[in-house]
């Protein structure tokens, strides 16, 4: 809306020494690191129709910047000369309801970060700034540029050679922003080949939204539900007729039929003449998800991070018009400002990629169930393997557990067969990849012109390069990760920092000859299988072979339509997909996530076999599934293979209980990030001894610092710090404000705090 009052429409009135004050002043969060919101006056021009949710231009720190205005007051202790004035208003109305406002506001308490910054996570970008960018700039490798100068760029350039090579992979335009992230790269290589005249920025006006496109018929609405189909949506639409909150958790086996009990319950709702919000995590938000809303709802507006700016703006605006009552999208849907919500679903809701990176650090599940508070509406979080965050809460009463325990169609759950893959390997006597059950598995379902799915939680060919005589791997100049071979590109790449180097032929350590690659990732795996199984159609489906998200689609309906035999990926492959033809699934190695120094390491991996296993015999064809592991007796693999939740989480939660981990107490992290590493040793340790003299005490441990796991990234040696909080501590605002004010002290390290961590690498 910053067109629609433009900088300029109104003279500028406002340097503080010319225009008397209305006695009017306003609050304004700016989209910075600070601790409190600005206070500026309102001119008597611009008092009029002022309220919280609006966007002003101000002035801070010698510069125009646009904020959201949270609270206004007659009058000011701040002294008259100290107080500037607003410059402009940049909205006819609130764009953000009382109701968001109060959401931000508690974030920016729990998550330790400013109101600004919160808001800053609802605002779509193009409101963020003024006059928000109306194209959106593309990247396009220039006709008859090819491996000519590629090989130019090769010694010298090996940012632009990355781009380039990525470029004339993709060989059409794709979004600039997009892929510079997904590279790792800054502007200026992209720069460079534009000056070299071998690529061009092109600003479109506005994307073709490919989710938008999608098939909206392939569900259709069932006239009968199961018994607990039906069970489940009785209990939501007696809390919607009581029109106040509450949260209930959907635990529903694969196939259960979960997502029908959403779309009734949102059918109730906007028969209520209520709006509702469906968070699924962004690698499901596919055309076929979309489309099982878009049949049943018609008018729904999809919310993505791959969005440009614009498509993001105009779906914004209609939502907040009232016209989509039915938003669907990643994680940053929680925000869409639906008037009336009276639904929220969480879909999956155990899955890491609903909490953020970067700040504002939230957690999209966390934030659903306090937006549905503030509104009065009901959410609802489903999942076949539920966080034991959910599942204990559930225990205590404070969700209402709905069930879901056999799949619609009556089938049983795929047959698992766990291989100890040490006894394998000492009963072929040779280091393998497969097991003779999955390859046997596999060529039965191939016979039969059926399909698989192999999954592997590694990309690239080997992820290890290991020097013999030695006994050192190759790890990256700039991280503490190791190099991965990538044999397509005959590169050694790390993972942590895309950064990418010639595999030498000689240890850098120790000089001598013959290093050796061990361990197979998504790329050695589907050669291995063209080798093994030469009548199979194979495909790999990894961020290397999807580089836009049209190959994911393109690649799905490939698979869907017969035209692929077996499929080959990453975590990509593991969720929400559905296709009646895949009798065997396997799992390459179920341990590679057993082993991270995290204490969530054995719920990921039930959670991973669980979700992967459910991709088998959804239809009326028998499906097995083949789980690989070195840790055949492991807790976590046992009960994934008998699909035995509660048992898991018995289990789990003893250990968790020993620990004092979550989801008994909580805990908050702070990572320490600098180039000098005594520097962030020693900021991390004022940090520590402030926590421990001020707020440690029962119900609050403070550990460390310690080196993270992640030791070096980017050239940045990282420290973390761990405070674990109590059930019954009270204190924890007290520690948030300790905190930010420990962050905010200069200093050259970077500090970053992260309540209700998913991960501690
Ligand atoms: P989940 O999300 O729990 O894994 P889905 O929602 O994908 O399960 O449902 C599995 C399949 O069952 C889908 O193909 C869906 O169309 C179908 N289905 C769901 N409910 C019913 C029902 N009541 N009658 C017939 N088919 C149903
Ligand atoms: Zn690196």
């Amino acid at each position: 809306m910053a067109g629609e009052s433009a900088p300029g429409l109104f003279p500028d009135l406002s340097l503080p020494d010319q225009s008397p004050s209305t006695g009017l002043f306003c609050q304004v969060a700016l989209n910075r690191p600070m601790r409190c919101q600005y206070t500026y006056a309102v001119p008597e021009h611009m008092a009029e129709g002022l309220a919280p949710g609006m966007r002003v231009a101000v002035p801070f720190a010698g510069r125009r910047s646009v904020g959201v205005v949270v609270g206004l007051t007659e009058g000011t202790d701040i002294p008259a000369k100290r107080i500037k004035s607003v410059s402009d208003v940049l909205d006819p109305g609130p764009l953000l309801a009382q109701e968001l406002l109060d959401l931000t506001e508690w974030m920016a308490a729990y998550y330790a970060c400013s109101w600004g910054e919160a808001l800053a996570a609802v605002l779509p970008a193009a409101l963020k700034r003024e006059g928000g960018r109306r194209t959106t700039a593309m990247l396009v490798a220039e006709d008859g540029v090819g491996p000519e100068q590629l090989v130019q760029l090769e010694e010298r350039h090996p940012k632009q050679y990355r781009l380039l090579r990525t470029l004339l992979e993709v060989d059409g335009m794709i979004e600039r922003k997009d892929i510079l992230r997904r590279l790792g790269l800054s502007d200026s290589p992209a720069k460079s080949l534009a000056k070299r005249g071998w690529v061009r920025v092109e600003n479109v006006e506005s994307a073709q939204d490919d989710l938008l496109g999608g098939d909206a018929s392939d569900r259709t609405r069932p006239d009968t539900l199961t018994p607990e189909q039906d069970a489940s949506v009785v209990a939501l639409e007696g809390q919607l007729d009581r029109g106040t909150y509450a949260t209930f958790l959907l635990k529903g086996v694969t196939g259960s039929g979960k997502t029908e009990v959403y779309l009734r319950a949102i059918e109730y709702a906007l028969a209520q003449g209520k709006g509702a919000i469906v968070l699924v995590p962004e690698i499901a938000l596919t055309p076929q998800t979309v489309g099982w809303f878009r049949a049943r709802f018609g008018n729904v507006a999809v919310l993505h991070s791959r969005m440009t700016d614009v498509q993001r703006l105009s779906m914004w605006r209609r939502v907040h018009a009232g016209e989509c009552r039915v938003v669907v999208g990643a994680r940053s849907a929680v925000f869409a400002p639906v008037p009336d919500l009276g639904v929220i679903v969480v879909d999956e809701e155990h899955e890491p990629s609903f909490k953020q990176g970067n700040v504002p650090r939230y957690h999209g599940r966390d934030v659903a169930v306090m937006r549905a508070r503030k509104a009065g509406a009901v959410c609802i979080l489903g999942s076949a393997t539920p966080s034991l965050e959910s599942w204990v809460n559930a225990e205590a009463g404070r969700y209402s557990l709905l069930e879901l325990s056999s799949r619609v169609h009556g089938g049983p759950m795929p047959k698992v067969q766990v291989v100890d893959m040490r006894a394998e390997i000492a009963e072929v006597k040779r280091s393998v990849i497969f097991s003779r059950a999955l390859i046997r598995r596999l060529k039965e379902a191939l016979a039969r012109g059926e399909q698989g799915i192999l999954f592997l939680n590694r990309r690239g060919y080997s992820p290890v390069l290991w020097c013999r005589a030695c006994g050192e791997t190759v790890t990256c100049n700039d991280c503490s990760s190791p190099m991965n071979l990538h044999k397509r590109h005959g590169r050694l790449v790390c993972h942590t920092c895309c950064g990418e180097s010639l595999p030498p032929t000689d240890c850098p350590s120790c000089t001598a000859p013959g290093l050796r690659f061990l361990g197979a990732g998504s790329e050695r795996v589907e050669a291995l299988l063209e080798e093994q199984l030469p009548e199979a159609r194979v495909r790999r489906m990894d961020s290397d072979t999807m580089l836009r998200r049209e190959d994911y689609e393109e690649t799905l309906a490939a698979f869907g339509q017969g035209e692929i035999d077996l499929l080959v990926g990453t975590q990509m492959i593991a969720k929400g997909l559905d296709f009646p033809r895949v009798t065997v699934v396997g799992i390459i190695s179920a341990d590679s996530a057993l082993h991270l120094p995290d204490f969530r390491a054995a719920e990921r991996t039930f959670q991973l076999v669980s979700q992967v296993a459910g991709r088998a015999g959804r239809a009326d064809l028998e499906g097995h599934i083949v789980i690989q592991t070195v840790a055949p007796e492991h807790h976590a693999i046992v009960q994934a293979s008998r699909h035995d939740f509660e048992t898991f989480a018995a289990l789990e939660m003893g250990h968790r209980k020993e620990l004092a981990y979550p989801p008994f107490g909580r805990l908050i992290r702070m990572v320490f990030e600098d180039e000098d590493e005594e520097r962030g040793k020693d900021r991390a340790q004022h940090c520590a001894e402030v926590l421990r003299a001020q707020v440690a005490g029962p119900g609050l441990q403070v550990l460390g610092p310690a080196p993270a796991p992640f030791s070096m990234v980017r050239g940045r040696h990282r420290v973390h710090l761990l405070m674990k909080v109590g059930e019954q501590f009270t204190g924890a605002d007290r520690v948030r404000s300790l905190m930010l004010e420990l962050a905010h002290e200069t200093g050259k390290t970077r500090v970053q705090i992260d309540v209700d961590p998913v991960g501690m690498l």
